[in-house]
């Protein structure tokens, strides 16, 4: 099995790891899952998607966050939720150990914590649920627009995580700590959800006389924030591009549809070669990749840079990555060997490519 590879593998893998710059990190929302890849090569969590833990058994807390009319419900929902995230993310966090991990903040699409039509409870929460129905969740109340319309969430998160950190490091272990902010466009909202994160810092501070080392960081997964990525770069330590959400958004096609109706067809039909899901089209969010990351170190060299949705995993993707210079991507576990052959790859023929540049210019 994967997990378990035959020693011929891990000998070309390990070969693979000398000859790449690339770095390759795992989407992971776990502790076991954490585990996994690293066995399987990954050195470090690139997407930790904490909407997971708002789902489940703790649906009623977030709905209680969102909807209750009484702040003292509304308080103690939040303060039930933190508590729960501190162990989550404690666990998490003791299994990446030293290794850096990119913790991104809530980014649900509100329907998926909207109880269904005619459930909310009484006429007046009924009534508020309904107001927050939306035709387009995907392009609605998601990430970082939901968490400024709902001042407690993001710092309840922060807190939780720094929280976890704190009492990691208390056991010798010291995450390489990065907060991301999802679905920006703005630098405004970038600028207030640092703001927030930092007063959670502080708070943490505080209250355990640990400073929490961590950087700040945005997702660049609008066409808006590639292109306003310089302004962006003033608040953000690194970006990491989510290519899922950037690819609905600079097609138009729907990520949710995307194995039917329009691009199915366009794809029977020939008029795209490939799925700009499953690989980066150099013209399209390719591109905006490129001029991101451009105008990016423009403002801030050092700038760190990675990719972390779907194509992540994908090799003729991850070439790209390399070529445009990022410095990881981040796939899922099982396609991390994968992702490691194929950074190794793309690193052999770099002299072919310095060459062919060298010829056109
Ligand atoms: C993305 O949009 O590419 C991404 C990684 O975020 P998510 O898939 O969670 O929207
Ligand atoms: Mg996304």
């Amino acid at each position: 099995t994967l997990a378990d590879p035959p020693p011929e593998l891990s000998t070309l893998l390990e070969w693979a790891d000398g000859v790449r710059r690339l770095g390759v990190r795992v989407n992971a929302d776990t502790a076991a899952e954490v585990n996994t890849a690293v066995a399987l090569g990954a050195e470090g969590v690139g997407l930790c998607r904490t909407e997971h833990q708002f789902l489940g058994d703790r649906l009623p807390l977030i709905r209680r966050v969102i909807l209750a009319a009484d702040p003292d419900a509304r308080t103690e929902a939040l303060l039930a939720l933190e508590h729960a995230q501190h162990e989550d993310f404690r666990a998490l966090l003791s299994a990446v150990g030293d290794r850096p991990v990119t913790v991104r903040l809530l980014d649900a699409p509100l329907h998926e914590f909207l109880p269904p039509p005619g459930e909310a409870g009484d006429a007046a929460t009924e009534q508020r649920a309904d107001a927050l129905r939306e035709a387009n969740p995907m392009l609605g109340l998601r990430g970082v627009r939901l968490a400024l319309l709902h001042e407690r969430l993001y710092p309840a998160q922060a807190e939780a995580l720094f929280a976890a950190w704190v009492d990691v490091a208390a056991t010798g272990v010291r995450p390489e700590l990065e907060v991301m902010i999802p679905l920006v466009s703005l630098p405004e909202e970038l600028a207030a959800a640092a703001a927030y994160v930092r007063g959670a810092a502080e708070a943490v501070a505080a209250r355990t006389g640990v400073t929490v080392p961590y950087r700040l960081g945005t997702m660049i997964e609008t066409p808006r924030a590639a292109l306003m990525a310089a302004e962006l770069a003033e608040h953000a330590e690194f970006f990491s591009f989510g290519t899922n959400d950037l690819t609905q958004l600079t097609y138009g096609f729907s990520r949710d549809d995307v194995e039917r109706q329009v691009l199915a067809s366009y794809l029977d039909r020939g008029f795209l070669t490939a799925s700009p899901f499953a690989r980066l089209d150099p013209h399209g969010v390719g591109a905006l990749v490129a001029l991101a990351a451009e105008r990016a170190r423009l403002v801030r060299p050092d700038i760190k840079l990675g990719v972390c949705g779907e194509h992540g995993g994908d090799p003729e993707s991850i070439a790209l990555c390399d070529e445009l210079g990022l410095d990881y991507v981040s796939c899922s576990a099982h396609r991390v060997p994968v992702a490691r052959m194929a950074a190794a790859h793309s690193a052999l023929r770099e002299p072919e490519r310095r060459s062919e540049s060298e010829t056109v210019s």
